[in-house]
């Protein structure tokens, strides 16, 4: 929480018993935890929190920008993902076969926002970078699952389905 309460007090934004907990749960985790987890572990630093003033909570850090809000490809669905704005920039890569999430941290981040800028003029104040894809795990899977080919007669075996692990 280095710059947490610095930044909350530049915006007038007090740092509520709510607030506090669920910034360090986001802070602290380092995963992208949706909504409803993020309710469950809140709940169990304090059990009186209810659902609704966790989500309001979340959507006030969204709105002063201290947690970033994520759609991850959409691969379960319409859930939003959040994580803390204190890291450094980085775009999500996705699995759309497992849901893997990997974060790739790298320079060519900061020359797309550069070329952006310089191209267009704009003057960005916030980047989401998202990537889906196999991973190679899934990679793997998918080239097991893939016979037998076009070509196979009706004598040919099915291919077994791939082992699941
Ligand atoms: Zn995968
Ligand atoms: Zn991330």
């Amino acid at each position: 929480m280095r710059n947490t309460r610095a930044t909350l007090e530049e915006r007038g934004i007090r740092l509520t018993k709510q607030r506090k907990i669920l910034l360090e749960i986001i802070d602290q985790s380092g995963a992208h935890l949706d909504a409803e987890k993020l309710y469950q572990l809140a709940t169990e630093r304090d059990p009186k929190l209810n659902r609704v003033t966790v989500y309001r909570t979340l959507k006030l850090l969204k709105e002063s920008g201290l947690v970033d809000e994520l759609d991850l490809m959409h691969f379960e669905g319409d859930q939003h993902y959040y994580e803390t704005r204190m890291k450094q920039e980085h775009a999500h890569v996705i699995c759309l076969q497992c849901g893997r999430i990997e974060e790739y941290f790298g320079e060519p981040l900061r020359a797309m926002r550069q070329q952006i800028q310089e191209s267009l003029g704009f003057e960005i104040v916030a980047a989401r970078t998202e990537v889906g894809g196999y991973c190679p795990h899934c990679q793997a899977m998918r080239r097991e699952g893939a016979s037998p080919p076009v070509a196979a007669t009706a004598n040919s075996p099915v291919a077994a389905p791939s082992h699941a692990d």
